[in-house]
């Protein structure tokens, strides 16, 4: 299997990539993001308490990510992979992680950072909010609040996987067809091993 995480701040491109990548290589794509967001719509419990985190730009509690990954891993055992798109987020849930695909016999192949300045992150997310239906993307003190999350909750989940030499960097500005050639590439080495 080839479970790759693809890592970055909000707005550096992972789920455009993520949906592109999947079709190339036959994956499974999982969004937190987005799978949080189908729980709010459907107005469950869940999406009920993580909507007040969401709203304010806070991460949404590791228990309810840790449960939410749990159940989409058991769903996907058969797949030829899982691109991991907003997730871990936190060392806790890359451990939590890791321990999933373990008792699946299964291992994380490598964690994909997307680089884009931080200026870059605030037009992009900016721009978004005019078209996404997303109230953290229309408002900048949402959005900064979510790059402060990034910067002190799960920046450090890159160099978790640094230490286990799993960590990969692509330069995340230019066009999107440029940066998904390097994701190409990148995901095609990973896949030989
Ligand atoms: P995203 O669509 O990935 O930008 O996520 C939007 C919001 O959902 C984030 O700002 C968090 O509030 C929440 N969220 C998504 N994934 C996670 C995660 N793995 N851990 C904690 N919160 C998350």
């Amino acid at each position: 299997m080839l479970n790759v995480i693809l890592f970055g701040p909000p707005g550096s491109g992972k789920g455009t990539q993520a949906t592109k990548l999947k079709e190339h290589f036959n994956l499974i794509h999982i969004s937190t993001g987005d799978l949080l967001r189908g729980e709010i719509k459907n107005e469950t419990p869940l999406g009920v308490e993580a909507q007040n985190f969401m709203d304010k730009g806070l991460l949404v509690p590791d228990e309810i990510i840790i449960g939410m990954i749990s159940s989409k891993i058991d769903e996907n055992q058969d797949s030829n992979g899982i691109i991991c798109d907003g997730f871990p987020r936190t060392v806790a849930q890359a451990e939590a992680l890791d321990n999933l695909l373990d008792v699946k016999s299964s291992k994380i192949a490598g964690l994909v950072a997307l680089e884009v300045g931080e200026e870059e992150l605030k037009t992009r997310l900016l721009e978004r909010g005019k078209t996404s239906g997303r109230s953290d993307d229309t408002d900048l003190a949402t959005i900064e609040r979510r790059i402060v999350e990034y910067k002190e909750k799960t920046a450090p989940v890159a160099n978790y996987y640094k230490a286990d030499d799993k960590y990969v960097s692509v330069a995340g500005e230019g066009s999107i067809d440029e940066i998904f050639e390097n994701l190409k590439q990148v995901f095609e080495a990973l896949s030989a091993g």
